[in-house]
């Protein structure tokens, strides 16, 4: 078992952690405080391959392994959470579905522009009357000739008002419960596609989240990702996949709170000396060291094994689980350590606390992770 990191991957992370260094970090407040997208560190993410980290490069990415990708978001993420999650849902809910499900001319419109950085993708699965129950999604699909006509709305989009293209989770077929669920690839700007407000979020401010409406949207064959029918499946492999790029958003989050902690203990004193020196504050930071090791094993494994090709539901949502949970005692105990200065904006960890929560909701709940896990315990041996 080997627990380094090969030399290209450390090599990317280090190129990583000095961009958030230099071009998030200093700015991510601000953006929190006005909600500012980050257009133009996400061009800058596109040039560094950031934005399709391991789609093939034949297809517009950098071909590199899963477990590259989540060291980039741990360190994307460290610097802004709002700009990891953005580099999340083109890396992990748009390009690997596409990568996996999509015909060569659909590769060619909807994968490598935006595997590029040149444009951005979102994912169209939630509704306001279901997220979980992903199944019971209420935008239909209606045959009308060779292609369909979309209409319904898509709640809690990332991404939604900057994107160029979506993937839509309609019904096809009600009859057939989460066996109608069929996913088309939809250009933003086709007739009948409309955005809504932005919503006004706790955290990760600067990454945009809101409605999209589709309104007898004609959409044709070219625009069908995968088949008829298949779409609850792609969904849900595709959210497989992205559980790990969220596990290492989470991660970078909490190694921000954690070492914002850390650096604060050793120089502020009480009763005569730096607080490090008390054990209270020691068993806090060594709490958090010890959560963050272990979410990451987690996370390391659940990309290992998608790199080779095996099962890693389970662990996927195993690394998630722990991680976003991690991430929120971690940054939690931050705001402690800092004390008053932890509950105000001149200093980082209160927008850490605010950022970490997210990452409990989306791309399956705590609870959601939990029965996935459950359902593969129980049914192992
Ligand atoms: C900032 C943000 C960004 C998002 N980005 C996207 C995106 O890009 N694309 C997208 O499609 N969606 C996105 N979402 C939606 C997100 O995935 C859902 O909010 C999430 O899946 C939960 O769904 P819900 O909000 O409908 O809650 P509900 O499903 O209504 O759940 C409410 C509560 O009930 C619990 N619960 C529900 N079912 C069960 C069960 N069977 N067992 C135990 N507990 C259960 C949940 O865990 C939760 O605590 C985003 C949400 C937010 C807030």
């Amino acid at each position: 078992m080997d627990f380094t990191l090969s030399p290209e991957q450390e090599m990317l992370r280090k190129t990583c952690a000095e961009f958030a260094a230099k071009e998030l970090a200093p700015h991510a407040a601000r953006w929190d405080r006005d909600g500012t997208f980050p257009r133009d560190a996400v061009r800058q993410l596109g040039e560094m391959g950031l934005m399709g980290v391991f789609v093939p490069e034949e297809d517009g990415g950098s071909g590199l392994d899963v477990l590259s990708y989540v060291v980039a978001m741990e360190e994307i993420s460290r610097g802004c959470a709002s700009t990891g999650v953005i580099m999340s849902v083109n890396n992990s809910l748009y390009c690997d579905p596409l990568m996996k499900f999509a015909t060569p001319a659909q590769k060619e419109r909807f994968l490598k522009p935006f595997a590029q950085g040149k444009k951005l993708g979102s994912f169209a699965l939630s509704e306001s009357n279901n997220g979980s129950d992903a199944g019971a999604a209420r935008t239909t699909a209606r045959k009308d000739g060779k292609g369909w006509v979309l209409n319904g709305a898509k709640a809690w989009i990332t991404n939604g008002l900057e994107a160029d293209a979506t993937i839509v989770f309609t019904q096809a077929d009600a009859a057939l419960k989460h066996k109608g669920i069929t996913a088309f690839v939809v250009d933003m700007n086709a007739p009948g596609v409309t955005r809504g407000k932005h919503e006004d979020k706790l955290g990760i401010r600067a990454s945009s989240t809101t409605l999209i409406h589709f309104d007898d949207c004609k959409v044709g064959p070219e625009n069908l990702l995968g088949e008829v029918g298949q779409g609850f499946k792609i969904a849900m492999m595709t959210l497989d996949g992205g559980r790990i790029g969220i596990a290492g958003q989470a991660l970078g989050i909490a190694r921000a709170a954690f070492e914002a902690a850390r650096d604060y203990a050793k120089v502020r004193t009480a009763f005569g000396e730096p607080i490090a020196k008390l054990q209270a504050i020691q068993f806090k930071l060594a709490d958090m060291a010890t959560e963050l090791d272990a979410a990451r094993l987690l996370t390391w494994r659940a990309a290992f094994l998608k790199d080779q090709g095996q099962k890693y539901t389970a662990e996927a949502a195993m690394a998630k689980l722990m991680a976003s949970e991690a991430s929120t005692r971690i940054a939690h105990q931050a705001i402690q350590v800092l004390g008053g200065n932890g509950y105000v904006k001149d200093f980082p960890v209160e927008r850490h606390y605010r950022d970490a929560r997210i990452t409990e909701i989306y791309e399956g709940t705590s609870e959601i992770q939990r029965l996935v896990i459950a359902g593969n315990v129980i049914k192992s041996q």
